[in-house]
């Protein structure tokens, strides 16, 4: 008993002088190679911190808590490749660091043991963000096959080869989300919500049309109006049908942007859609249709302008031909990438 009482007490002991017990930073290290921020610890328990990250201002704020500075540190020690400027402030007893990154820096945070250090990896940021962006959208996808043609040739899997195409072609000066990137079905309300949520500048859907007469050929293209002409309207019931088949209720989708926005948005697609419709046409030897306002589903969910292209007639067996070779959808994927940059830039 006696035994078992003094346990207890030493047990006591050890937790007082262990909640006690405050750390000290030992010293603080610059590593190369990989670019580290080492921060030796002096403590019996694992070091905690708190970090956040102002991105505006590129600034790190680092605290360590329960822990206070051993000796002196010169800030200026730390400031190279990838960080500007450092400042620390002891709070009593936490210990608080400033540190300004350099543009195009990442920085992670984490402990390691034996013995304790806080880490802070630095990386140069591969990303390199671009101030626009452009969401793709190939039209239909997984059990929506679209429109089915001419040597039985699908809508989807023309859409989404021009799509990758395209994609291609304007990473280089925008960043770009792809709506789907492989044969799967996503309805229409999700493909503007994606592009919403990614805060596109730009919404570009990929269609092929088809009629009962085969003769009927070109090219067109759609931008989201409320109003339309008896022919445009015959379009976009007719893609917008493609959701009700699949069990979408596509009236169901709402128009997000207010009156103004609408009409600003109307306008940019048109000046978007004309001279490209023209120019796509003209390269591909294709008969340029025209541009049409309709009131489809797909567009009409996303906050901002919009295009919805038909590339051609899958109905047609001269339109078939010329889209599925992959010389023209190369010139596809180039016109449109040359109009939407030289709309954006
Ligand atoms: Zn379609």
């Amino acid at each position: 008993m006696k035994k078992l009482l003094l346990f207890f007490v030493s047990f006591i002991l050890s937790m007082t002088v262990f909640a006690n017990n405050t750390s000290s930073i030992k010293k603080i290290r610059m590593n190369n190679n990989p670019s580290q921020l080492i921060f030796d610890i002096n403590s019996k328990i694992k070091p905690k911190f708190n970090q956040s990250y102002d991105e505006y201002n590129r600034l790190l704020f680092l605290e360590i808590e329960k822990t206070n500075l051993g000796p002196k540190f010169n800030g200026s020690n730390f400031i190279g490749k990838n960080i500007e400027k450092f400042d620390m402030i002891d709070y009593g007893s936490n210990i608080g660091f400033f540190i300004k990154l350099k543009p195009n820096i990442t920085h992670k945070v984490y402990t390691l043991s034996n013995p304790y250090r806080v880490v802070i990896d630095f990386k140069v940021s591969s990303s390199n963000k671009k101030e626009f962006t452009i969401a793709i959208d190939a039209g239909h996808g997984g059990k929506d096959p679209g429109a089915i043609g001419f040597k039985k040739y699908r809508e989807k899997d023309i859409t989404l080869a021009v799509s990758k195409k395209l994609k291609s072609k304007l990473s280089k000066d925008f960043n770009v989300i792809m709506i789907r990137e492989t044969d799967t079905f996503i309805t229409l309300s999700n493909r503007s919500k994606i592009a919403n949520k990614a805060k596109a500048d730009l919404f570009v859907s990929l269609h092929i049309n088809s009629a009962q007469n085969s003769a009927a050929q070109g090219m067109e293209i759609f931008y989201f109006s409320k109003k339309s002409s008896p022919y445009a309207e015959k379009i976009a019931a007719y893609e917008n049908s493609f959701g009700e088949k699949y069990g979408e209720k596509t009236t169901s989708i709402a128009q997000i942007m207010g009156e103004l926005s609408y009409n600003k948005n109307m306008e940019k697609s048109i000046t978007i859609a004309k001279p490209l419709n023209t120019s796509l046409a003209r390269r591909l030897g294709m008969k340029d249709r025209g541009i049409y306002g309709a009131n489809f589903a797909v567009l009409r969910g996303f906050n901002g302008p919009g295009i919805l292209v038909e590339l051609g007639f899958i109905s047609n067996k001269i339109d078939v031909k010329k889209m599925t070779r992959e010389a023209n959808q190369n010139i596809m994927a180039e016109e449109l990438g040359n109009k939407i940059k030289g709309f954006f830039y």
